[in-house]
């Protein structure tokens, strides 16, 4: 999701702009290819040898990703965990990465607290940075133009074992949908970072406000989770860019639907003082949480719930139907109705 883009709320018009970013990549760049498909899973896989990689690249732009002047310690850390996050989808176990830059200037002091985040974050998988490369940005143009925007590109590269590989094509009816920890709060910390939530106002205290810009800022990888799903999951998301949108993945390259329980998708308690289209908006569409969204057959539900962890719950929000579309439910039982979307870089530009 962007950070630095207006966000698309609920009725959002989808645009009049001809090309959104998924018919973007499908039209240009989805081309069959002799190594294992990937374009439209979280990884590309690629045989070599005896072994299986998956890799996988994202990108984060600035004005776009992340503000101006925002900490480096925590962009070096969230430029590798997005692409963590994507290995964890597939259920692979991280091996090393490449890191492309674009800087407008060499600020030694920037570079230090930059790589300080990104290697950390690197040691805590054993994942080793093997290369990359360093640009300068175009310089500001007499007539107005700024600096180029700085950018910074990880291409992640984890092993996975192929025999248990479910990308997000391998949903079926009946299965149960599952998502790892609570959605909404990176969504919740970027509308306050905009000012578009009044913490005073709502009494938001200060530490339900702390933990949402955190998410926002410092995303966790959920790695360990995706490996254990190995075998088990019969498909795999990382939530980056809204549970209604990247669920909606899964059901279009699984050819099926699905209906999704609102009073089961977990959130943090506090949310429930503000009004109902927010928390519509930041739990269902709100981007950036990192957390897995997968599904598996009904009969291992009890070896799914096995898997939740003290520091990180799994939760069973719905079920895969054959009819098409998603269908979300009151806890009353009534169908909620919904125009949210996921956040696309092209949906609403010219
Ligand atoms: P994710 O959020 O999991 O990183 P994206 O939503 O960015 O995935 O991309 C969707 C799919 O399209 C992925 O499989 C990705 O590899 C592929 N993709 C994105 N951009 C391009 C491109 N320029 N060329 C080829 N494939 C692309
Ligand atoms: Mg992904």
């Amino acid at each position: 999701v962007a950070t630095g883009a207006p966000e698309r709320g609920p009725g959002t018009e989808a645009g009049v702009a001809a090309l959104d970013e998924f018919s973007l990549i499908a039209r240009y760049f989805d081309r069959p290819g002799a190594e294992r498909q990937g374009v439209g899973d979280d990884c590309a896989l690629i045989d070599v040898g005896g072994t299986t990689l998956a890799l996988t690249s994202d990108m984060l732009v600035e004005g776009v990703h992340f503000l101006p002047g925002a900490d480096p310690r925590l962009l070096g850390h969230k430029a590798l965990a997005v692409n963590l996050s994507d290995l964890a989808a597939a259920g692979a176990r991280p091996r090393c990465f490449l890191l492309a830059l674009a800087l407008p200037r060499a600020d030694e002091s920037w570079l230090a607290a930059f790589s300080r985040g990104l290697f950390a974050l690197a040691a805590e998988h054993d994942c080793t940075l093997i290369g990359g490369d360093t640009t300068r940005t175009p310089p500001a143009q007499a007539g107005g133009a700024q600096r180029g925007p700085l950018t910074i590109c990880i291409t992640a590269i984890g092993e996975v074992a192929v025999a248990t590989y479910c990308g997000r094509a391998g949903a079926r009816p009946g299965d149960d949908i599952w998502v790892s920890g609570c959605l909404g709060e990176a969504a919740l910390g970027l509308a306050m970072r905009r000012g578009e939530i009044d913490c005073d106002a709502m009494e938001i205290a200060p530490s339900h406000r702390d933990a949402c810009l955190l998410r926002m800022d410092r995303p966790t990888p959920r790695v360990a989770l995706g490996r254990a799903l190995a075998g088990c999951a019969t498909a795999c998301i990382d939530v980056s860019d809204g549970l209604v949108g990247d669920l909606g993945h899964i059901l279009a390259r699984s050819g099926v639907g699905a209906e999704l329980r609102w009073a089961d998708i977990p959130r943090p308690g506090w949310i429930q003082n503000l009004d109902i289209a927010t928390q519509h908006r930041t739990v269902l569409a709100g981007g950036d949480d990192y957390e897995l969204l997968f599904c598996a057959r009904a009969a291992d539900r009890t070896r799914v719930a096995a898997l939740a962890a003290p520091e990180l719950a799994v939760s069973r929000i719905g079920t895969i139907e054959s009819a098409p579309g998603l269908r979300l439910r009151n806890g009353d039982g009534t169908l909620l109705k919904t125009t949210l979307q996921a956040y696309d870089h092209f949906a609403s530009g010219p």
